[in-house]
């Protein structure tokens, strides 16, 4: 066995992607987990209520804001925003512990969050997910049958001023725009590859 594979089995990778709503995030990191044998999904906590058929402890645990509020002043996540007027946030504990069993994990979060985790964990992996086009998001959006139209509409406006951020905010260490998606995972591949590769030469 070559040393680069001993080291890629020993060291975890906290992978983040981010994007607008419609970008496509949640098909990536799903074909991520599939295809990746030791990712494994940040399950994050929010206010929002379920949209379709999501279920408690899957994509996400829906909390109580005073329950939220509560694991803040505790210092139990690793980063949280609010977004469209509900409150998100990412479980430390869960991430730490497959961080130090060596897996990837994998977190959709938002800009917000994304600034959070750069600052405190500067060797996680930033990957932004951007639509080829503003009318792609758009159709997306209004291919979802499980929200408002009016929420929707939120979506999209809050899109620019996403893209702007990640862009100037130097957060992301890289930019995929999502048209087909068997590409944008094999880009995101070599990504999270190059990035284990990089952490063995400098750790080892
Ligand atoms: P949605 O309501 O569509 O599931 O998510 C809305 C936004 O919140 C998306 O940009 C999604 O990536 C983001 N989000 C989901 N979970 C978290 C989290 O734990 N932390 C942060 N900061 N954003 C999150």
């Amino acid at each position: 066995m070559s040393a680069n594979k001993a080291c890629n089995q020993k060291r975890g990778k906290l992978v983040v992607v981010s994007g607008p709503s419609g970008a496509g995030k949640t098909s990536i990191c799903n074909e991520l987990l599939r295809i990746l044998p030791n990712a494994r999904w940040s399950v994050s906590v929010t206010t929002r209520a379920p949209r379709g058929q999501e279920r408690d402890g899957e994509a996400y645990s829906f909390v109580s804001r005073d329950e939220i509020q509560r694991m803040i002043a505790a210092g139990e996540l690793l980063e949280h925003a609010e977004y469209l007027g509900q409150i998100y946030g990412t479980p430390l504990k869960p991430v730490e512990d497959a961080v130090a069993r060596g897996e990837i994990v994998v977190m959709e979060i938002d800009v917000q969050g994304g600034a959070q985790v750069a600052e405190r964990v500067p060797d996680s992996v930033r990957i932004f997910v951007l639509p080829p086009t503003m009318y792609t998001l758009k159709a997306r959006l209004e291919g979802r049958q499980t929200e408002s139209e009016t929420l929707q509409q939120k979506r999209l406006n809050e899109a620019d001023g996403e893209i702007a951020f990640a862009r100037n905010s130097g957060h992301y260490q890289y930019f995929v725009t999502n048209d087909i998606l068997d590409e944008t995972v094999a880009r995101v591949l070599d990504i999270i590859k190059k990035e284990q590769d990089q952490a063995c030469s400098t750790h080892s």
